[in-house]
Parts: structure tokens; C-alpha cells; sequence
């Protein structure tokens, strides 16, 4: 990705980019991006009003209307998915940028203390709607010309690290359903997969894990942005199956 590269002012025009986890952190961040290049964005998250804020700040911007998508990843069901993707089929004619964010850190603990029900919630929050989305929602991604689905992992998905626990595996997870989902699609040029280490960046959950970090030490999510839409742009044809740091 060159360093240097900047968006156009209408760089999405016209695309429809889904993004979970859009009500705060990265998400949010991204998704305002998104829709100020252009986008209509459908912000996917379990919070109503904090999602409202974020489509009245996009709304009040002046840029394209989103949509709200209100679903709770840890106890979504299969059905609630294929809702999901019959609604972007009828409300949209196709998905261009599936963005999938949404995390929940669980617990940092050592594996032996591990509580099974933070392990099983972490995992279906961090793993299981990245399965599903893509499950359900290829059909829609395949009807666009230049469609991108985008993972969001972390440097403990490539590496382990002591007490990182269910948050680590999920990662390992989601580059790993990448790799497969990328190495699918080898041949469709139409789509490019990859997954993005964001590194560490101010938000709740990074504030979570830091607690005694000083915040202002770190990027905040407005410096990611650049690197998100380049791989959500037609300047990213050729990276596919890659996992790209900040
Ligand atoms: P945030 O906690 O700010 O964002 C997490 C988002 O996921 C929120 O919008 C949250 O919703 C949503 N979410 C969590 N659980 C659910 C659920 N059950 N259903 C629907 N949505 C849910 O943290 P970040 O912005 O930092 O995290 C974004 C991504 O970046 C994550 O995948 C994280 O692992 C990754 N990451 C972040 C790093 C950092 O330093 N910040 C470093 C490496 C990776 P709600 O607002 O309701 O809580």
C-alpha cells in the first residue's frame, strides 16, 4: 500500500459497503470515511442509539443516507443471517465491501482459568458472524464488479501470546477463513479478500486491554483510515489472500 496514498473526493461513489461493528472504534471511524468518499454504508452493530449517532453525524455531513442494521453478533442465529442477506439483496443490487470489524476482547486470562462461556461468546462475537456473513452474503458481493471483503485481525492472530486467550485463537480464526475464503476466489478477479492488523489504536477496547496506556501515545482510528479505503478501492486489485499491518 504506498505510504502517500490519499483518497479522491468521491473514491466510493456509489458503492454499498456493509461494516460490522460501526458504532464505535475503528468501525465508526471508517464507515464516517466511507460514506464522506461516497458510500452508502450499512452500519451493522447491537447498539441502536450509538449506531443512530453515527448515521446522524453522517447524515448531518451532508453524505449518501446510510442504513442501520441492528444485529447482536454473540447470539445471532442462522436465520437471523439469512434475514440479514435477503434484506441487502432487496434493498441493494449488489454488496461492494463487506468490512468485517466487530470484536469483543473476552477475558485476558491464562488458558487454565479460561471461562468456557467468555471463550464460547468471544468466539461466536469474533469468528462465527465472519462465517456467516461471508456464508450468506457472497451472493450479493459477486454481483459487484470490484467487491472486497476485509477482515479485521490483530498482531495476536499471527502470533500467540500468553493470556490473550479466546481473543488470540478468534484471530488466528478469522486469518485463517480468510486465507481460505481468498484462496477460493483465486480465480475470480472480481473480488479481492484480505485482512488488515490495525496495531494499536485509540478505542474502547484497546483501552480495555491498556488500561494504563495514555492514549494520546498511540494512533487514533482517523490515521487508519486511509489504508482501509485504499483496500476497499479499485487501486487494490492486486492484493489478494494478504494480511496486511498498518
Ligand atoms: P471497539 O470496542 O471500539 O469496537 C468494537 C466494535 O465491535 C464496536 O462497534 C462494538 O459494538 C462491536 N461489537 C462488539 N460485540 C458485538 C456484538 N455482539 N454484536 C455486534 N457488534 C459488536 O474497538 P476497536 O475499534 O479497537 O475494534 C475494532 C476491531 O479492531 C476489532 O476487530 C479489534 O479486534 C481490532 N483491533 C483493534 C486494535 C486496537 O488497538 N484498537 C488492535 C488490533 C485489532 P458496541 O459499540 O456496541 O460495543
Amino acid at each position: 500500500v504506498p505510504a502517500d496514498w490519499q483518497p479522491d473526493a468521491l473514491e466510493l461513489q456509489g458503492k454499498n459497503i456493509l461494516i460490522t461493528g460501526a458504532s464505535s472504534g475503528i468501525g465508526r471511524c471508517v464507515a464516517i470515511e466511507c460514506a464522506k468518499h461516497g458510500a452508502t454504508v450499512i452500519l451493522l452493530g447491537r447498539n441502536e442509539e450509538k449506531l443512530a449517532q453515527v448515521y446522524d453525524e453522517i447524515v448531518q455531513q451532508g453524505y449518501p443516507e446510510p442504513m442501520m442494521y441492528i444485529l447482536d453478533l454473540a447470539t445471532a442465529t442462522i436465520d437471523d443471517y439469512q434475514t440479514l442477506a435477503r434484506a441487502v439483496e432487496e434493498e441493494l443490487e449488489q454488496l461492494d465491501v463487506l468490512l468485517l470489524n466487530a470484536a469483543i476482547l473476552g477475558q485476558r486470562s491464562p488458558i487454565s482459568s479460561f471461562k468456557p462461556e467468555i471463550w464460547q461468546q468471544t468466539m461466536k462475537t469474533n469468528v462465527d458472524s465472519c462465517f456467516y456473513l461471508c456464508r450468506y452474503l457472497l451472493p450479493s458481493i459477486q454481483k459487484s464488479e470490484s467487491g472486497r471483503v476485509l477482515f479485521t485481525s490483530s498482531s495476536v492472530g499471527r502470533t500467540g501470546r500468553a493470556y490473550w486467550g479466546a481473543y488470540a485463537v478468534s484471530k488466528f480464526a478469522v486469518e485463517g477463513l480468510m486465507q481460505t475464503l481468498a484462496d477460493e476466489l483465486e480465480n475470480i478477479s472480481t473480488i479481492r479478500v484480505n485482512s488488515i492488523n490495525p496495531k494499536g489504536t485509540q478505542s474502547a477496547m484497546r483501552a480495555q486491554a491498556y488500561p494504563a496506556e495514555n492514549p494520546q501515545t498511540i494512533k487514533s482510528p482517523e490515521q487508519l483510515t486511509p489504508l482501509y479505503l485504499y483496500l476497499m478501492s479499485k487501486h487494490s486489485q492486486h492484493i489478494h489472500g494478504q494480511m496486511i499491518d498498518y
